[in-house]
């Protein structure tokens, strides 16, 4: 349907912030502004609860589910992540990790949650704390007005109604749909990274013993990685994250005939998989890594996945988009209370924004190569780095624990372990470069 373009703010409905879109960054962006007294609008285009995958939470997540208030409604339909495991074929041993060895031993844990419950709880949280939160309504255009006079925005209602919204500040929180990054042409693909996900929810998968058994279990196999994710109620959630390449092997086969058969080119997971059935349709989702070459305007923000995505290996997109929401809604509220200090608050979420995928970025890039898989399967302590390595893994990239050093001793022993093994870093570097290339440009079709 083709919307008339927005001639004016009369007949608009009136607020001070806009959000589009309702996942973990809007979700909670939405609820902080509207506890802090703003007039908060959140249009999202689907109705709660939807299907989203991205399951696994980090630690650094749960502090963010205390301020919100949410952390009780979450630890029920969770289940206990207290570690991470790592499979590799190139190595005779598995290797557990448990988040209490990272430096900061106060966020041991974490939760495996259903998003389509998870988000649920968040975008009830805004509504309770009296956002006006409207479901089944995709913003379709978004117009900033001169002399930073707000933006007025036009959604389409599931019923087919049009609704203009005039805001004094606009988020855009809409995930991969980037809309306010497509809109200014801003998105670009991440030249450094590329790969692509199959994935179904299972049942009678089997899970490790005790403890242990909601941690994630990541199993490396020749085209790239699997994600195993116990859920509540006994599912799991099982994703291969592939180089875009691996797809076009694809042919005309069923994406669950395709699934099945990738699944068996990975013997352990197979193992745990052998009374596993599938409970849900297999999605995939193509040449996800991007970024977009800003975060902010002078009147609105690019929050969560809305600005850039990489990779899910280290399961940090709901901890980073969630971050965003807490540091955009401090933004937005010295931006509309205190404009003369708008552009340092706008500097300083700029400099956030960056910070996070930096962090996990540098590990992403490098986790299928061997010199790197070596170290996780053999880890050291020395001088801490495994602690800090662990507080990397756990989210824990934004507060004061000291990882810095630590981590550069880690990337300085990886450095010299690549060089003293030369000719297996070459041959890794040229592999990687060849596989990152996208499935457009090696011509695969995905369907
Ligand atoms: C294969 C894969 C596996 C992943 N695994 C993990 C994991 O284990 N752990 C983890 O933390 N992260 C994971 N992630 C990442 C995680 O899913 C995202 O980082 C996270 O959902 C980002 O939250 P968000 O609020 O920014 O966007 P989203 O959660 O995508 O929410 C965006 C919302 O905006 C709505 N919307 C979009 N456009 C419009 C519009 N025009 N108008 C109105 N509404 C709109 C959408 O319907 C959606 O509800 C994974 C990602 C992928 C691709």
């Amino acid at each position: 349907m083709n919307i008339p373009p927005a001639a004016s703010a009369a007949g608009a409905s009136g607020c001070d912030v806009l959000v589009i879109g309702g996942g973990p960054a809007g979700a909670t962006a939405a609820a902080l502004l509207a506890g802090r007294d703003y007039r908060v609008t959140l249009l999202e285009k689907a109705h709660h609860p939807r299907f989203h995958i991205g399951e696994s939470l980090l630690p650094a997540n749960l502090p963010l589910l205390e301020k919100l208030g949410v952390a009780d409604a979450v630890k029920a339909i969770g289940i206990e992540k207290w570690g991470a495991e790592f499979v590799s074929p190139w190595h005779d041993h598995k290797q557990s990790f448990e988040f209490s060895e990272a430096m900061d031993k106060s966020m041991p844990m974490a939760y495996q949650v259903r998003r389509a419950e998870f988000d649920e709880i968040l975008i009830r949280n805004a509504s309770r704390k009296n956002a006006r939160v409207v479901e089944g309504c995709q913003v379709r255009d978004v117009n900033f007005l001169p002399g930073n006079a707000g933006a007025l925005a036009q959604a389409l209602h599931d019923d087919g109604r049009i609704e203009t919204v005039h805001a004094r500040f606009v988020l855009d929180a809409s995930g991969r749909d980037t809309f306010l990054g497509n809109r200014f042409k801003a998105k670009q693909r991440n030249r450094k990274h590329n790969s692509t996900a199959i994935y179904a929810h299972f049942s009678g998968a089997e899970r490790n013993p005790g403890k242990a058994a909601g941690n994630i279990t990541i199993f490396w196999f020749e085209h790239g990685w699997f994600w195993f994710i116990p859920l509540a109620g006994g599912a799991t959630s099982v994703g291969a994250v592939t180089w875009p390449y691996y797809l076009k092997t694809r042919n005309k086969k069923s994406l669950d005939q395709f699934f099945l058969e990738t699944i068996a080119l990975c013997a352990p997971l197979s193992e745990r998989m052998l009374h596993a059935q599938p409970i849900s349709p297999v999605e995939v989702t193509g040449n996800y890594s991007y970024v977009c070459d800003r975060t902010h305007g002078s009147n609105y923000l690019l929050l969560g996945d809305a600005y850039t995505f990489i990779d899910p290996v280290f399961s940090s997109g709901v901890m980073l988009a969630m971050h965003s929401a807490f540091v955009g809604a401090d933004t937005v509220d010295t931006c509309l209370r205190h404009p003369q200090r708008a552009a340092a608050a706008l500097k300083k979420f700029d400099r956030t924004m960056r910070l996070g995928p930096k962090a996990f970025s540098w590990f992403i890039y490098r986790v299928t190569n061997p010199t790197l898989r070596d170290m996780f399967m053999e880890p050291l302590n020395i001088f801490r780095v495994k602690e800090a390595v662990l507080s990397v893994l756990a989210g824990d990239v934004f507060g004061r624990t000291p990882i810095h050093g630590p981590l550069l001793l880690f990337k300085g022993l990886y450095y010299a372990a690549s060089l003293l093994n030369f000719r297996r870093t070459l041959k890794a570097w040229r592999t990687r470069k060849r596989n990152i290339r996208g499935v457009d440009e090696i011509g695969a079709a995905m369907n």
